[in-house]
């Protein structure tokens, strides 16, 4: 980026050595306080090791996705707010920035094989924009889902040696109740001195 000259000298105070000691300073405890914070750990490009610029919220610096907006605004094109003096100049821009995105894109995925390009499709399924709240509810039930699918695949316990004279009893007790039935179910004999 290129920065325009200053139109006019510095000031006497500007040069004192006061002012550089002060400026020297504050820039010592930045370079201090800097070492200090978080780190982007994304892989850059040049040779796939840690980035190691500041971590913006999200724990990326502002180039591998520091600035991705979140909740509502999540996976949604951010366009310039029109109201800007150079709205219109910036809009430009930002398509370009999409069509240069989407050239790339279709060139990435033309040079996928099968498997990668399945394996892509189901990761933007699974993250499709759409309010946050929309998107929790999506996410409470892929939670719900593979819960369900942990407990139907756990395997039962075998039966216990206790359970299966419990079930010995339940039999013998069933068998007697049946031959009890089949008494009742006798015709009785008539008359009362039977
Ligand atoms: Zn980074």
């Amino acid at each position: 980026m290129k920065r325009k000259r200053p139109q006019h000298a510095p000031t006497a105070w500007q040069s004192s050595a006061q002012w550089r000691l002060i400026g020297s300073a504050a820039i010592s405890e930045w370079n201090a306080e800097r070492s200090n914070l978080p780190k982007c750990n994304a892989a850059r490009k040049r040779d796939r090791e840690p980035c190691q610029l500041i971590a913006m919220e999200n724990g990326k610096c502002f180039i591998h996705g520091g600035r991705t907006p979140r909740g509502d605004e999540w996976h949604r094109t951010q366009w310039p707010d029109g109201k800007s003096p150079d709205a219109e100049k910036r809009f430009r821009k930002k398509l370009a920035e999409q069509e240069r995105a989407a050239r790339k894109r279709s060139i990435r995925l033309a040079a996928m094989s099968p498997d990668e390009r399945e394996r892509h499709k189901a990761w933007h399924a699974a993250r499709k924009p759409g309010s946050a709240a929309a998107r929790q509810r999506k996410r409470d039930e892929r939670k719900q889902a593979a819960e369900v699918r942990a407990m139907t695949e756990r395997p039962r316990p075998a039966p216990s040696a206790e359970s299966a004279e419990l079930a010995d009893q339940i039999a013998a007790l069933r068998v007697e109740l049946d031959s009890r039935r089949d008494d009742e179910q006798k015709p009785k004999p008539i008359g009362a001195f039977a």
